[in-house]
């Protein structure tokens, strides 16, 4: 039944990785790693001391000096090697990252493609985007001319729920335009970027101290982010700690991009081809467990096609089978530890007190070989008011909550006004008006038109809007603007 053999069961206690080195952890905070599937601890990993988090960034100080002068040209060499690295390894990679995060083995090589894809994006940099600007003769005799310079260390601030993708929506792009890195991965999920950095450490041998990681939560964060020689961070992760690290990051003057959590709409118009719309909602409801910053959240179908979405979304979602993210048969995995699940239980007791209507309640669901793991089956509430805390707050699960709307105008109403949150909106018609109306209306910075996870590729922005994003540069493509200062010559001979 399990796709990959060969994993290892138990990681031990992780390491920090500085200047090349794998150095344990003086700190004596620590916390247990989880395979979600088995629910069984299958690692620790250490909260790194301040004095650490220092170590690494003047490690990428020192590294900084040399590799910004390296030419583009030989840097851009590194990604080529990443790139291999991870299309060589991507079945191995992606079977530790389920086996960490929970969600099925499809799903993780979606991430890896993703990842991949952004070394794509970054290499595609190094020979565009790159390069800077000149104005010959604004005045007579005098040339004017723009070059993008590399600023230092940044430090990269990764959530959960895509362990290696997230953080190479910066790291390719960080390291080949010459700065270097101190990565925190999530302290629930850091084995796949131990795995990540130990493959790059014996097959891309980057120079010691361009891409260092140190382990921890709040209080590594907070270290990196003050740290003087920090020139800025990027942070991706939940809405209130998104704030918060921009304002620490305003405070000590450093850059920042912040992606924060999201309540996603989908909206049904009547006209939709529905043999399209429900298999594309199961996936964006139910992918990743629920747990998606592009997940959908909310499904507003309009008029009259009510009932028959639900019908028929209810009935896709019931058989979805649900099993450890190793199993080939398994198409739902384990939320990706039990305070993620109990969160989650508690929403759905939340939809029943405020009085929706249960039509799937995955509460209770049990996997007989893993009686430990962390599993819920899909839950779909139907009569959701837009003012219950299940339509307005992000639950990070699998969840639905179906909210009834008259028409178009309705559906727009309540996704601009019901949260605050503006990641994502999707909408599935057969009407290029409708499609228009909702791209231009909907203020979200992610928009599907007939599909349900409206992820942006590389070379395009992730956007996001409202509390779902704290900045102005978001993450991928935008990240080469904010991994560079433009530096402006006025010369006259
Ligand atoms: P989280 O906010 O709990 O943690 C994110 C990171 O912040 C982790 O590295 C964690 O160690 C650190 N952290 C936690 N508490 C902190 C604090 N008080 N101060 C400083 N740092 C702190 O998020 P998570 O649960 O790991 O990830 C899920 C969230 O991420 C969801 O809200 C999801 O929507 C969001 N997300 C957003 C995007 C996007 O692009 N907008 C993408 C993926 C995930």
């Amino acid at each position: 039944m399990v796709l990959v053999t060969g994993l290892k069961e138990e990681y031990g206690r992780l390491k920090l990785y500085i200047d090349g080195q794998w150095k344990e952890s003086k700190s004596e905070r620590t916390q247990p790693i989880y395979d979600p599937g088995k629910g069984v601890p299958i690692g620790e990993v250490p909260f790194a001391l301040k004095e650490e988090v220092d170590e690494a960034v003047q490690t990428a100080v020192y590294a900084f000096d040399k590799w910004s002068q390296v030419p583009i040209t030989e840097r851009v060499k590194y990604l080529f090697r990443m790139k291999q690295v991870f299309e060589e390894h991507l079945i191995e990679l992606a079977a530790v990252n389920t086996q960490n995060h929970g969600k099925t083995l499809e799903e993780s090589k979606g991430d890896l493609r993703r990842a991949i894809d952004n070394i794509d994006s970054a290499i595609s940099v190094a020979y565009t985007l790159a390069k800077g600007e000149n104005l010959d003769q604004i005045s007579p005799g005098i040339d004017e001319y723009m070059v993008k310079e590399p600023l230092g260390v940044f430090g990269i601030i990764c959530p959960f729920n895509f362990p290696i993708m997230i953080p190479f929506w910066f790291i390719p792009y960080a390291i080949v335009l010459g700065n270097t890195v101190v990565i925190k991965p999530s302290e629930i999920t850091p084995i796949p970027m131990d795995y990540v950095m130990h493959l790059l450490e014996e097959e891309v041998k980057l120079p010691s101290g361009v891409i260092n990681m140190v382990h921890g939560s709040k209080e590594t964060v907070e270290a990196i982010i003050s740290h003087k020689d920090i020139q800025g961070v990027t942070f991706v992760g939940s809405s209130p700690v998104a704030k918060y690290v921009y304002k620490l990051a305003g405070e000590h003057g450093k850059r920042v991009i912040a992606q924060g959590g999201a309540k996603n709409s989908i909206v049904v118009m009547p006209d939709a081809d529905l043999s399209l719309t429900i298999p594309a909602a199961i996936s964006s409801f139910f992918g990743n467990t629920g747990q998606r910053c592009l997940a959908g959240a909310n499904l507003i179908p309009i008029g009259k096609i009510h009932e028959e979405v639900v019908r028929k979304f209810s009935s896709a979602a019931g058989q979805i089978k649900i099993g450890h993210g190793l199993d080939e048969k398994t198409q739902m995995g384990p939320l990706v530890n039990e305070r993620a699940k109990n969160k989650v239980i508690g929403y759905i007791e939340k939809g029943l007190e405020e009085g929706a209507k249960p039509v799937l309640d995955g509460k209770d669901v049990k996997i007989d070989e893993y009686p430990l793991g962390f599993y819920l089956g899909p839950t779909i509430f139907d009569e959701v008011s837009p003012d219950m805390a299940i339509a307005r707050d992000e639950i990070f699960g699998p969840v639905a909550s179906v909210i009834h709307a008259e028409n178009l105008d309705e559906a727009i109403e309540v996704i601009n006004k019901n949260t605050n949150y503006g990641n994502m909106a999707c909408i599935f018609t057969t009407s290029g008006r409708n499609a228009r109306e909702f791209r231009r209306r909907v203020n979200a910075g992610n928009i599907g038109i007939n599909l349900g996870v409206a992820a942006p590729a590389a070379n395009f922005p992730f956007a996001g809007r409202r509390e779902s994003f704290y900045g102005i540069l978001h993450a991928q493509i935008d990240t080469v603007e904010f991994f560079t200062d433009k530096k402006v010559i006025i010369e006259r001979w």
